[in-house]
Parts: C-alpha cells; sequence; structure tokens
C-alpha cells in the first residue's frame, strides 16, 4: 500500500527547507524529498562562488546568516549554514530519493512515485528550482570527456587550453578565476560584445582590460559547430575558424525541467514555460498542488525570481493550506508581499 501523507514538499533548497519548517511547527504530517543532498542546486556551484545576494536577503526560518568576513556568503558558507538549519529544526528529509512521477488522482488526491517507494498526499508542494539541465549547443562533441557545462573549479584548467563558450555572468566569472589560476583561456561568445546587464558589475572592467590586453583570448560573433579531442570548430565574422583547446567549458545557461508539473497537469504558459498559478495562494491550476521558489518562474532567461523574493511563497502557501501565519520565515517575505523591491545587487541576467 503506499503510503499516505497529508503533504509532500518536493526539493530541499532554501525555500523547500523554509517551507518544511513551517510544516513541522506546525505538525502537518508531511514529508520532504530531494533527489540529491540538501542544497543540491547550490552544491553545484563553482567552488568558493560567491553569492551576489546580501547574506539578510538568503537567510531562512528567521535564522539569521553570517559570514566569515561580513560579505557576501560563498557556497562552503550557505551549504554550513543549511545543514544548521537542517538541524536547528530537526528537519527529516528523505535525501537522495528522486520523484518519478506524480499522478493527479482526483481533488486533493496524488499519487507521487519516487525511485524508491509510492506515496499518496492531499497536497503536493514542488520547490525544484528552475536549474535541472543545462542548455545544450547541440554540436558534435558535445559529450566528449574532456566538455563540460559545470564549471566547478578552476585548478583543473592551470596551464591548459581551456575554451569558454558563453558571454554571461558565469562564462565571464568562469574566465577570470580560470586566468588568474595560470589557464590559457579563450571565449567564444555568440554576440558582438558583453552586455552589462548580464555580467556583475565588478567583473566587467576586468573582463573587457584581460581581452584588451589579450591575455585572454576572444571570439566575438563566433558558433561553435564541432568539438574534437584537441579542437574546437567555429564559424565567425572571419570566415571558419579552428582553436586549440584541452578543455571546453559550455557555459550556455540551464533549463527548467517541467516534466513533473506536465505529468500532474500543471497548464505551462509562455517563454519560460512558467506554471500557471494564483499569484495570492501559489496553488497552481491542479487543486492541491503549488509552486514555490524559483520553479514558479520557469526557465529563466532574464531572472525574475531569486531567494530573496520567493520567501513570500512561503506565507501564501502557509496561510492556504493552514489559515495561519508561518512562525519561521524571512522578514523579507512581508515586505515582498506588498510590493516589488530591488535586489541587493543587480542580479545579471543568465
Ligand atoms: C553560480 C550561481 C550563483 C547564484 N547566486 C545566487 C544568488 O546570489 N542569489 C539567489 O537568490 N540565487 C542565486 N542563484 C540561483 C539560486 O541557486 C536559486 O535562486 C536558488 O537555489 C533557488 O532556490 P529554490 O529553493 O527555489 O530551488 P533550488 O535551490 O534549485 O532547489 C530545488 C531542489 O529540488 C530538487 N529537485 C528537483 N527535481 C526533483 C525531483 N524530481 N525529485 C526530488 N527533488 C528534486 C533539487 O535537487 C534541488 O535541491 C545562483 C545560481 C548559480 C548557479
Amino acid at each position: 500500500m503506499p503510503h499516505q501523507v497529508t503533504t509532500i514538499i518536493i526539493g530541499a533548497g532554501p525555500i523547500g527547507l523554509e517551507l518544511a519548517a513551517n510544516l513541522k511547527q506546525a505538525n502537518v504530517h508531511y514529508l520532504h524529498f530531494d533527489t540529491g543532498q540538501v542544497g543540491q542546486t547550490i552544491s553545484w556551484y563553482p567552488k568558493q562562488a560567491h553569492f551576489f545576494s546580501s547574506p539578510d536577503r538568503i537567510a531562512i526560518c528567521g535564522l539569521p546568516l553570517q559570514t566569515q568576513d561580513q560579505t557576501k556568503a560563498t557556497r562552503e558558507e550557505y551549504l554550513t549554514y543549511l545543514r544548521t538549519v537542517v538541524q536547528q529544526h530537526r528537519l527529516k528529509i528523505n535525501t537522495y530519493e528522486k520523484i518519478t512521477e506524480i499522478k493527479t488522482l482526483g481533488h486533493h488526491q496524488f499519487e507521487v512515485i519516487t525511485d524508491k517507494d509510492t506515496y499518496h498526499a492531499e497536497n503536493v508542494i514542488t520547490c525544484i528550482g528552475d536549474m535541472h539541465l543545462p542548455r545544450k549547443i547541440n554540436v558534435p562533441g558535445e559529450d566528449l570527456p574532456h566538455v563540460s557545462h559545470y564549471f566547478d573549479e578552476a585548478h583543473k584548467y592551470f596551464d591548459q587550453k581551456l575554451l569558454i563558450v558563453g558571454g554571461k555572468n558565469s562564462a565571464v566569472e568562469a574566465a577570470i578565476r580560470c586566468h588568474r589560476i595560470g589557464a590559457k583561456v579563450s571565449i567564444s561568445y555568440r554576440q558582438a560584445m558583453f552586455n552589462e546587464k548580464s555580467i556583475k558589475y565588478w567583473l566587467l572592467p576586468e573582463i573587457q582590460w584581460l581581452i584588451e590586453t589579450k591575455e585572454i583570448g576572444f571570439y566575438p560573433q563566433s558558433i561553435v559547430k564541432r568539438i574534437t579531442p584537441k579542437t574546437v570548430e567555429m564559424e565567425s565574422l572571419n570566415g571558419e575558424q579552428q582553436v586549440d583547446a584541452d578543455f571546453v567549458l559550455l557555459l550556455t545557461g540551464y533549463e527548467m525541467d517541467t516534466t513533473l508539473l506536465k505529468q500532474a497537469g500543471v497548464t505551462l504558459q509562455g517563454p519560460n514555460r512558467a506554471p500557471m498559478f494564483d499569484d495570492a495562494t501559489m496553488q497552481t491550476n491542479v487543486p492541491g498542488l503549488y509552486v514555490a521558489g524559483t520553479a514558479a518562474a520557469g526557465t529563466q532567461n532574464k531572472f525574475k525570481l531569486f531567494i530573496e523574493n520567493c520567501h513570500c511563497h512561503v506565507v501564501k502557501i502557509i496561510r492556504d493550506l493552514l489559515d495561519q501565519e508561518p512562525q519561521f520565515v524571512n522578514p523579507l517575505a512581508y515586505v515582498h508581499l506588498k510590493e516589488t523591491i530591488p535586489p541587493t545587487d543587480r542580479m545579471p541576467e543568465s
């Protein structure tokens, strides 16, 4: 027999955890799943990457987030913080258990199937984020072992020829970090120049200088056609070009996997394929199925939802499900319920 619970939360990122702390406090019989570890999305940021959001805005459950040097949190500091939140609230999370299917059986009746078991619930809250799949460039060689869609750490590229494909924040940040540790870096970008709105403002002058002084190679308006074990073939205004590369980083953005929402019957709309939901409650067009966190935005080509303006989702859902106020939430949630305030720092577009 499937296990029966009141509510299932899918996703143990910051917003899923903030919801869980409040369901637990209200004694709701819920289960919480994540396909990986707590903070799985954050765990694949590059090592020592800094958040652009200030610590107070990404703090959850009302628990302050302190950083070592009082500046913005690193990946490592935030993961440490998330683990502390889980311990502080004694949250039980079924980590490494992937939801593979959500079946809508009727009004507030769901069958949730994982890679380990089957569960029945009256409500399902999807906090699954929006960065599941790398945006592929679909060229021969994309799956070769020296090609990756994820920048993990710079050390790997020391004294190596590295071609980075992309021209937004993640590509520029990776290029500067790898150049600093002694990699021979080049960038291939579809556009003629970087869009200043897409890049952290403190990185833009540096990348421009490094390109101007030819410390970093730059292939503007170029399109990668083929990757081989030692070269990358590109087409640009100068015709066809071949660049030597020991490693290739394809930092071309990420897409949301909407499979679960589609299976459950949620309507996806607009170019971002964003789920349809009632803004007052976060309930989708499927009664009993809620969406929270960045998953509410679909694939974000221009970032509109970040952690800091998703705390209000927790208030809306707890009010709708339990008719009460959440006890553990970032105070910013109440500010965002009333107005849109600009993010701490200008958020680079993806
Ligand atoms: C380098 C980098 C820097 C960033 N900096 C910032 C920043 O400064 N500020 C900011 O607000 N945002 C930043 N972001 C984006 C940030 O990661 C997201 O805003 C944040 O993680 C969203 O939180 P969330 O709880 O909505 O979803 P997520 O943190 O994405 O959590 C979703 C969770 O759902 C789980 N999941 C997904 N599908 C399933 C399934 N089928 N079954 C079970 N579990 C599933 C995932 O494993 C994941 O743990 C950055 C992103 C990157 C890559």
